[in-house]
């Protein structure tokens, strides 16, 4: 069994449509696939409709925009029902920071000598509900201003740097709760990625398991095989679920491709066992 549980499409910031993940996924071999856009289940039925026709396994997921400690944390949220209003409340909130960030964005880089339009970032942000830096960056490559995703973080969209703009991120501890009472399994993406090993030790994971976390995502593409050991040894300790998954992007991520990192059938078990029916899968009893 080859299991996915981590895509993104152009719902938010991934570069195909939540129909092409779904085919991809399948074309990659994949038995199981979770779409997990950030902050926006307005995917799913795109890709529900297209993993019943091609027969492949999909799971309805979302990676949560948190915060905590003022920290940014991603939450994976499984088999949550998008309609439970306390939810729906507080991704409001992040989609209406998401837009309202951008106008400053722009200004911030205008004052640096980078000139960009609101239309520029909309000619590469098609279809997202979640515009977000990756869309800036796009539209930075699209105008030569930089090479790559990679280099427009780097130079003017990560903290510290001239376009990096705050935006409004919701309590993890918080989030943890809304997800269970939304009948979902949640999972911490990348705990240890881009130098935020600080941010969730131990103590920490263990608190959150207290609060209701159910897993944590070990084998992604961020980690270093000896973080992904030490998380491992963590995840056994405090009993919580172990995820893998590839973080696809389509090609706003090379490197990340469909397949790369993978759930064991257990641990999928696990979390299957943890979710209370609010939606249903596809393809999986
Ligand atoms: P935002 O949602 O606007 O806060 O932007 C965060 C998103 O940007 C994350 O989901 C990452 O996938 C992506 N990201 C962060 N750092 C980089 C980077 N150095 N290169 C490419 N993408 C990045
Ligand atoms: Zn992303
Ligand atoms: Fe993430
Ligand atoms: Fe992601």
């Amino acid at each position: 069994m080859r299991i996915d549980l981590h895509t993104h499409s152009h719902r938010s910031d991934g570069t195909d449509s939540a129909a092409q993940v779904v085919r991809l996924a399948a074309a990659a071999d994949l038995d199981v696939v979770a779409l997990t856009d950030h902050d926006t289940a307005a995917g799913w039925p795109e890709a529900t409709s297209t993993a019943a026709e091609v027969g492949i396994g999909l799971i309805p997921g979302m990676e949560i925009s948190c915060d905590h400690r003022h920290r940014g944390v991603h939450l994976l949220a499984y088999l949550i029902d998008p309609t439970y209003p306390p939810l729906v409340a507080e991704l409001d909130l992040v989609l209406e920071g998401r837009a309202s960030r951008l106008p400053t964005t722009l200004a911030r880089l205008a004052e640096v000598g980078v000139e960009l339009t609101a239309e520029d970032v909309a000619a590469v942000a098609g279809s997202t509900e979640a515009p977000g830096r990756p869309h800036v960056a796009d539209a930075l490559v699209a105008k030569g201003v930089v090479r790559d995703r990679d280099e427009a973080f780097r130079e003017l969209l990560s903290p510290g740097r001239p376009g990096y703009v705050y935006r409004y991120a919701a309590d993890l501890g918080r989030m943890i709760g809304l997800v269970a009472e939304a009948g979902g399994v949640a999972v911490i993406a990348h705990p240890w990625g881009r130098n935020s090993r600080g941010v969730l030790d131990r103590e920490t994971l263990g608190g959150l398991r207290d609060a209701g976390l159910a897993g944590i995502e070990v084998d992604h593409h961020d980690h270093s095989p000896a973080a992904r050991a030490e998380l491992r040894a963590i995840a056994g300790d405090l009993g919580l679920v172990v995820t893998g998954s590839s973080d696809f992007h389509g090609a706003g991520k090379p490197g990340y491709t469909l397949g790369s990192n993978l759930t064991a059938p257990d641990q999928l078990e696990r979390l299957m066992e943890l979710a209370r029916g609010a939606v249903q899968p596809v393809n999986l009893r």
